[in-house]
């Protein structure tokens, strides 16, 4: 979709230059999750991040993120140079990039381009600071990046561990930890006993499911 020229308009008098709103490769500034959102209208910025050196900056709407995670990944290990990466997930309407969505810049792992093609790493392209992962359909954030006020931060703790078997330290918390997807792998070291033994029986009814179906069909 196209930007509308009140759009246009707004982006130019915030001091954007025709360069950089001009033409269809700078449509997607105009689109959720980079889209700025209109002063007047009711975003209600409930958080602030941004970047190391400040060019990339935005606001969140939503009080608590619908999950929060840490991964484990080999890919999340090597593109964020950490042992493993926390990340909240959002929808993309709940992000407003207030500064520096011109300083975006996009990377997608599998093909290893630097084109806008999902799901990509966004990064700032001045100081690299990874800003968030964006999906097909939700963002996933870096909290890491989010300015918290006290007692703000633990809305954004994470639920589990995913791809846990892949880690390079222990993290001994207490919470579920996934050998690879969360809820589509086994739990393992201290995971809460009780879900360990209710993924078991997950699991088994999954196999019965399968044989018995298996059966129908013979
Ligand atoms: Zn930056
Ligand atoms: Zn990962």
């Amino acid at each position: 979709m196209s930007p509308t020229n009140t759009e246009k308009e707004q982006a130019k008098s915030d001091g954007s230059k025709d360069e950089q709103i001009e033409g269809e490769h700078n449509e997607w500034k105009f689109r959720v999750p980079y889209k700025v959102h209109d002063k007047d209208a009711n975003f209600k910025a409930l958080y602030e991040g941004g970047c190391h050196c400040g060019r990339v900056k935005y606001q969140l709407s939503r009080e608590a993120p619908l999950s929060a995670k840490y991964c484990h990944c080999s890919t999340c290990q090597v593109l964020h140079g950490a042992p493993f990466q926390w990340a909240a997930i959002f929808h993309k309407e709940d992000i407003n990039f207030t500064h520096g969505h011109h300083d975006l810049g996009w990377y997608e792992s599998s093909e290893k381009t630097t084109k806008h093609k999902l799901p990509c790493k966004v990064s700032c392209a001045y100081c690299r600071s990874p800003i968030m992962d964006e999906g097909r359909n939700m963002i996933l954030l870096f909290p890491s990046l989010i300015k918290f006020k006290e007692g703000e931060k633990k809305k954004f703790d994470p639920s589990c561990h995913m791809f846990y078997g892949n880690r390079l330290v222990d993290i001994k918390d207490g919470l579920p930890k996934w050998t690879g997807l969360d809820g589509k792998s086994e739990l393992i070291e201290d995971s809460p006993p009780e879900l360990v033994k209710k993924r078991k029986r997950e699991v088994e009814e999954e196999e019965n499911e399968e044989k018995e179906g298996k059966s129908a069909k013979a």
